[in-house]
């Protein structure tokens, strides 16, 4: 993983002159990887809103409930932070082209990311993946191979295709840099909650690079004097069609096993195994968090239940945080005391195949009499 200068960073990094920084993904440069200035790649990040969500906590019952969500990031999806800090620093290294394996959202963000740069990026997906995102990477210019199987299939095609052609290899946890780009999440975060974070943060977890980014980069601030010692507890959600890390986390095991016959409308969270299990089971094991699942009529109800009473566009990833809160609250996991912050990860509009309630069809107005719903 990458390591920075925390001495050095400490002098420049402090409250006050932050509050001068443009309010944009290198916010925190001294904690990112990239040195010089003219490699990074934007498209124009901001940091992304948290939310109250008064009407949905008047179901859950938490001291406060939080969302923060990534919807507006470029592409769709919090992958644009992951790609902006990645891309940038493989272009900083001489890197041209890339290659890597996706479910979706990371495709996307990386397909976008280096249009902007001039790169070429290869990408493997599952044939599964939805229209929205193979639109997106071959509108961007993507070599886009379509794979019978997992994201895991994928990722094997890229390692051969690595192996064989050398090209570089930007697939999760292969590369240090993504999971760089995740931790802009964090240092939102706790900017955002003025150096008071909250008790409990919910994760939608797959390959586990946002929820160990988001750990790092507190520790980071931390270490730099900008946050006190206590962290919130992590929850990692899964789906139970694809429930790895919650298996292992129930069986005690430090690692996951690979999921069989994975499947989920969550789609960003459909990972069998994840490269960084072990470091998710840490972190949820040392902050006395956790990891559940919730099935998928509970994520679609409480995705819809976050757009119906908040307007918050989730995506079914960002439902099953909510659904996790409320099994949690339900079973004592998680108190009534608590500050609690959930995760939407990306935009609902990604995901136009999700069920949602019938619309009415009416022949276009003949100035008589109006249909009876109006
Ligand atoms: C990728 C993705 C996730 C999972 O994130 P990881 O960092 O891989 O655990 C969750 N939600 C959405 C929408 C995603 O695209």
């Amino acid at each position: 993983m990458a390591r920075y200068d925390l001495a050095a960073a400490a002098a420049s990094l402090t409250r006050t002159p932050l509050g001068r920084r443009a309010h944009d993904l290198w916010r925190f440069r001294e904690l990112l990887p990239v040195r010089r200035e003219e490699f990074i790649v934007s498209l124009g990040e901001r940091p992304s809103p948290i939310l109250d969500l008064p009407r949905v906590n008047e179901q859950i019952g938490v001291a406060a409930l939080h969302c923060k969500d990534e919807a507006a990031l470029p592409g769709g999806s919090f992958k644009a932070r992951g790609a902006a800090v990645g891309l940038s620093r493989a272009r900083e290294l001489g890197v041209h082209s890339f290659a890597m394996p996706t479910n979706g959202n990371a495709g996307s963000a990386w397909a976008l990311y280096a249009a902007r740069a001039g790169m070429q990026a290869t990408i493997a997906m599952p044939v599964q993946t939805p229209a929205v995102h193979r639109m997106q990477c071959a509108l961007a210019g993507a070599k886009v191979t379509l794979v019978r199987g997992t994201i895991s299939d994928a990722g094997r095609v890229i390692a051969r295709a690595v192996a064989a052609s050398g090209i570089y290899d930007a697939s999760t946890l292969k590369e240090p840099y993504r999971i760089e780009g995740k931790k802009t999440l964090g240092f939102e975060i706790a900017e955002q909650f003025a150096w008071d974070l909250p008790d409990a943060i919910l994760y939608p977890t797959g390959g586990g690079v946002g929820l160990i980014g988001v750990h790092k980069a507190f520790l980071e601030l931390h270490a730099l004097g900008l946050l006190g010692p206590r962290l919130p507890r992590f929850f990692a959600v899964q789906s139970t069609g694809c429930a790895p890390i919650v298996e292992a986390w129930r069986s005690g095991r430090d690692a996951s096993e690979a999921w069989h016959a994975p499947a989920t409308v969550a789609f960003g969270i459909n990972v069998p195994k994840a490269i960084g299990d072990f470091i998710v089971l840490r972190i949820v094991r040392e902050t006395g968090g956790g990891a559940i699942a919730v099935d998928d009529a509970r994520i679609l109800e409480y995705q819809h239940m976050l757009v119906e009473r908040e307007g918050v566009l989730a995506c079914p990833e960002g439902g099953a945080t909510l659904a996790a809160l409320a099994q949690a609250r339900r079973d004592g996991t998680i108190g009534a005391h608590e500050r609690v912050l959930i995760i939407n990860t990306g935009s609902g509009a990604q995901y136009p195949d999700v069920p949602y309630p019938a619309l009415q069809t009416i022949e276009a107005d003949d100035g008589t009499q109006l249909p009876a719903h109006l």
